[in-house]
């Protein structure tokens, strides 16, 4: 079997999503997720101009040294464009993989490790009351792990929360957010009480601090936090550092996550091989796909790191589908993202994959179990868009 054809679909049912699509001359097609959210284009352009022309003629059955090609025969390595343009041909290619073979992609990566994928939902409040009935109402809807974000008094259109009018800002391109540690870091602790008092133990409670702290601040507010148990305390710090984790670690036993911006293995192993953190949030879409996410994992397994995948609503059902398979299948997964899409989303991307009492599940369809519907996905034209700044009080530029 060879490729015969690849091209690379721009829609935006909703959002902005960047899918490639491999056929055969076998007549099986298969699908990848390339979306990188406020730079869409740049990889649709890097697949359509370089990646797509290498690919008319090889064997499809070769996942590994397709990716080894892209990865190494390229010359320059790593960054979120060229591995999100290597993970749309890596999922697109296990996709095709799995119907050959008439199976689910999760039964070529080892077979099922558990009955489901414990999944994490958001609640974002503008106030204590607000965040609290939202965490009852999700419990309720089944979901046993709930992010938890609430407007901090003060801080004008904060990460994670609703925006208010002052959000809208039309004489700018994005949004801009405000930012003042010391009243987030006030306000946080006395969030968890208020929470964990109103719903109890019985459900697992997350906080993404969104890269805004130092490493000593985020070794403060853990401190602070362990008496909530949280499930994690995500991106306390930018990860560029990676040894900045050990100053965190030092201060606080609040499980750590961080990693949703990372491309590789070699933006995490320090942080993986010191136990610095205790989750792993590299995608499959944005770390080089099934293939690179697997050695991320399988890395990690004695480390006792786990997985806890980005999953944000930028990220295609394709890369959800292809998060699950991989999240069935492997032994040291603890949890995935899950940011519902726009109603019009699934009707582009018609998918297996579904979710019960808490828990996402990627279906028995052979391959990914999802497609594109291409006629629909034309009546959505790609929309520029970018991702919100922040700014401190005195204006100056901050980590978003
Ligand atoms: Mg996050």
């Amino acid at each position: 079997m060879k490729i015969s054809n690849a091209r690379v679909i721009v829609t935006s049912p909703g959002r902005n999503f960047v899918t490639l699509k491999i056929e055969t001359d076998a007549g099986v097609h298969g699908i990848g997720d390339a979306t990188l959210n406020g730079r869409e284009l740049a990889v649709a352009s890097y697949l359509t101009e370089h990646v797509v022309p290498l690919l008319e003629g090889r064997d499809p059955a070769d996942i590994e040294d397709t990716w080894q090609y892209l990865y190494k025969g390229a010359y320059w390595r790593r960054g979120p464009v060229t591995m999100a343009a290597i993970a749309a041909v890596d999922m697109a290619l296990w996709d095709i993989k799995g119907k050959v073979l008439d199976t689910p992609v999760y039964n070529l990566l080892g077979g099922r490790s558990r009955r489901g994928v414990l999944c994490y939902v958001h609640a974002s409040g503008r106030s204590i009351a607000d965040t609290i009935e939202q965490v009852r109402r999700l419990r309720e809807e089944g979901y046993r792990a709930i992010r938890v974000q609430c407007v901090a008094p003060g801080i004008d259109n904060m990460y994670g929360t609703p925006r208010g009018m002052d959000g809208q800002q039309p004489d700018l391109p994005f949004v801009e957010e405000g930012w003042a540690t010391e009243k987030y870091l006030r306000f946080v602790p006395e969030l968890f009480a208020a929470v964990r008092d109103a719903v109890g133990f019985d459900v697992h409670l997350l906080h993404d601090a969104h890269h805004r702290l130092t490493p000593i601040e985020a070794g403060w507010l853990g401190k602070r936090l362990e008496d909530y148990q949280l499930f994690w305390l995500e991106d306390a710090v930018p990860a560029e550092l990676q040894e900045s984790f050990r100053l965190i670690r030092q201060h606080t036993t609040t499980p750590l996550a961080v990693g949703e911006v990372f491309n590789s293995l070699y933006d995490c192993h320090q942080l993986i091989r010191e136990q610095l953190i205790d989750y792993i949030r590299a995608s499959v879409v944005h770390a080089g796909g099934i293939t690179q996410l697997r050695k991320v994992a399988h890395f990690a397994e004695p480390y006792h790191v786990k997985t806890g995948c980005h999953g944000a609503a930028d990220l295609s059902p394709v890369t959800m589908a292809a998060a699950l398979h991989f999240g069935l299948a492997t032994h040291n997964v603890g949890i995935q993202e899950y940011a519902h899409h726009a109603e019009e989303t699934p009707e582009v991307f018609p998918h297996a994959w579904s979710f019960s009492d808490g828990y996402l599940h990627p279906g028995e369809a052979p391959g990914l179990g999802v497609d594109i519907d291409e006629k629909l996905a034309a009546r959505y034209p790609y929309d520029r868009a970018y991702l919100p700044v922040s700014r401190k009080v005195d204006g100056t530029a901050s980590s978003w």
